[in-house]
This record gives structure tokens, C-alpha cells and sequence, in this order.
């Protein structure tokens, strides 16, 4: 990943950290959980993903203007630059999508737990 202070591809991921999710730009406050690449298997870290997701269309499908999901961000500020770099990590937003999760199983999820609620996903492959 680069980072977003010296451009080189030296940004990674913190081994334990928070991620944040945001469906066309809007977020619960519940739309984030905690990680921790030691002790998170793959699966554990898919469930935490599904359940979040859960959350955020059981609620948008309680809204009168529902607008499919086109842009579903995964994002990290928790990173670090082996160049050592100073990272605003306010103002960083690290997506994860092909680091934690690949574009095929977030778009698997979100195509699942959109049915689920009546949600139209219309993701763009990166
Ligand atoms: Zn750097």
C-alpha cells in the first residue's frame, strides 16, 4: 500500500487495529470493528465483516429513499510506513479491500446480505 506521505509502497497495516465500513458515503456509528491480524482467522474476520454489513442494510432498509450501494468502502487508519513516516492517521483512510478482504468476498457478502434486506449492490470492481 502507499503511503500517503513519502508515495512509496512502504504503508502497512498495524497488526491489530480498527475498520471502518461506509455505504455510499454514509456510516452508523456501529459501522466499525476491531482486528487483530494475529489472532483473527480469515473467517473470523469475514464474520466480523458480515455482521457489520448486517447492521448498517437492516437499518438503511428502514429508510423511504433507499439508493443502491455503488461505493462500499473498507477502510484502516491503523498503518505505519517502514520509512517511518509521520501519518496523519486523523485524515488517512487505508482501504483494506485486496489486503484483509479480496473485492470477490466483499462483493459476495454484500450481494448476499443485500438480498437479505431488499438492498440493490451495484459494486464496481476496483
Ligand atoms: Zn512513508
Amino acid at each position: 500500500m502507499y503511503c500517503p506521505t513519502c508515495f512509496q509502497n512502504t504503508l502497512k497495516l498495524r497488526s491489530n487495529g480498527v475498520v471502518k465500513l461506509s455505504f455510499n458515503g454514509k456510516a452508523r456509528n456501529t459501522s466499525l470493528f476491531t482486528y487483530n491480524l494475529q489472532k483473527d482467522s480469515g473467517v473470523e474476520l469475514a464474520k466480523k465483516l458480515r455482521e457489520k454489513i448486517a447492521d448498517f442494510l437492516s437499518w438503511y432498509s428502514e429508510l423511504k429513499n433507499k439508493t443502491p450501494i455503488k461505493v462500499f468502502e473498507v477502510y484502516s487508519s491503523d498503518c505505519q510506513c517502514t520509512n517511518a513516516c509521520k501519518i496523519d492517521l486523523v485524515n488517512t483512510k487505508i482501504s483494506v479491500i485486496g489486503v484483509m478482504y479480496s473485492f470477490k468476498e466483499i462483493q459476495h457478502i454484500m450481494n448476499e446480505e443485500g438480498a437479505k434486506y431488499g438492498i440493490e449492490i451495484a459494486l464496481t470492481p476496483p
